[in-house]
């Protein structure tokens, strides 16, 4: 079955028992504990919500098809699946390699709380150069974490490569896709072991719910995970896996015109005398251009850009636009803009900031479905205000 027939079929098919009705879609199942007529029998195997939910398990079961994964399993919010994976994964003691451009929430929970309170070490690393992630391996290494295209310089990282040298030292390989969305990126295909979305972000796509997922193969790591699930009990609500079940039914569709719209923004500010540079992995001049054309099957939905202004000229620029809201996010079919700096990355430290490169200046767009028309017209006339 292709991608666009999973998306829609996977998890949810009509239920024609005796006493169903054959609804096309997967109800909303609110109940949060399940009566059985048999003291030793959970009805179907269910005995309460936290633990399972028929809801959450269509979802589950949807998400794991897209990824081309056996499991997945659904948080409260990317941030909960990947607190979730960490507790699964590491002890006091252990040794993360990361990224070191990375969503900023994500650097922050790394940080001050796994490695300030539990004393997980952390080496962020440039993992641009596969020699700089085999040059930080120690022999307490677990867990390699990656996000590619990073946020928001949408630097990439050979997702193949890194994985094959983190086998050869046993060590367990995510990565957080929530930028690709699996339409455009499939770690595990490249041979990561673990998918870490938000799925707030594209695969909801329409900014109204918050969520996390991780999507796996090995069943002895899926074990421990859910284990983590119900003991910690981070789990999704039943309304939110409803809202997501049924956005997934789009992703292919959606994830198709943030790229159309994406591409002909990025050509239009690559072309514009106000901009210094434009960063996609669509376009030639992304330094990583051939390693996005050979592990995406698309470039997406993120463009970032840097004008040849000083920040208040970027300040006022995002306010002058009309159909770009001003909001952290991204993912959705409304296009958003944002200061990374003052914003979604407002919590790395500056010279942290100024060493990955990212400027006080530069500019990130979530570039939704709207007509590419209106969204172009609307630029050019912010560049007019500056
Ligand atoms: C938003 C985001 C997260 C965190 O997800 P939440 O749902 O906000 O907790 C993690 N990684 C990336 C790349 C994100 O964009």
């Amino acid at each position: 079955m292709k991608f666009e027939t999973r998306a829609i079929h996977v998890g949810e098919k009509p239920n024609f028992k005796e006493g169903a009705t054959g609804d096309v879609t997967q109800p909303l199942h609110l109940a949060s504990t399940y009566a059985r007529k048999d003291v030793d029998t959970p009805t179907a195997g269910y005995e309460y919500a936290r633990t399972a939910n028929p809801t959450r398990d269509a979802l589950q079961e949807r998400l794991a098809s897209l990824e081309e994964a056996r499991y997945a399993l659904v948080f409260g919010s990317g941030l909960a699946a990947e607190t979730s994976l960490f507790l699964a994964l590491l002890n006091s003691g252990d040794h993360v390699i990361a990224f070191d451009d990375l969503y900023g929430g994500t650097r922050r929970l790394f940080t001050r709380i796994f490695d300030e309170k539990f004393g997980v070490q952390i080496s962020y690393v440039d993992a641009r150069e596969v020699d700089n992630v085999r040059n930080a391996i120690r022999d307490n290494t677990k867990l390699i974490w990656l996000e590619t295209p990073t946020n928001p310089l949408l630097k990439l990282c050979d997702i193949k490569a890194i994985s094959q040298l983190a086998h050869e030292h046993n060590i367990t390989v995510a990565v957080d896709n929530t930028f690709m969305s699996p339409y455009f990126q499939q770690p595990l295909m490249l041979g990561a072991d673990i998918v870490v979305h938000s799925t707030t972000k594209y695969i909801n796509g329409h900014s109204d719910s918050v969520g996390g997922a991780l999507m796996l193969s090995d069943e002895f790591l899926h074990e421990k995970i859910k284990f983590v699930q119900n003991a910690a009990g981070a789990i999704l609500s039943p309304f939110d896996c409803y809202m997501i079940l049924r956005s997934t039914k789009t992703l292919s569709v959606r994830m198709r015109e943030h790229q159309k719209n994406a591409l002909l923004i990025a050509g239009f500010l690559g072309n514009h005398p106000k901009v210094n540079r434009v960063i996609y992995p669509g376009l030639e001049s992304h330094p990583q251009h051939q390693l996005a054309v050979q592990q995406m099957s698309g470039f997406g939905g993120m463009v970032s850009f840097e004008l040849d202004r000083d920040l208040d000229a970027a300040k006022r620029f995002v306010e002058n636009l009309n159909y770009f809201a001003v909001a952290e996010s991204l993912g959705g079919v409304e296009s958003l803009i944002e200061l990374p700096a003052l914003m979604t990355h407002a919590s790395v430290p500056a010279e942290e900031r100024k060493k990955i490169g990212l400027a006080d200046g530069l500019i990130r767009i979530s570039v939704g479905i709207e007509h590419a028309d209106d969204l172009l017209q609307d630029l050019d006339e912010a560049f007019k205000k500056i």
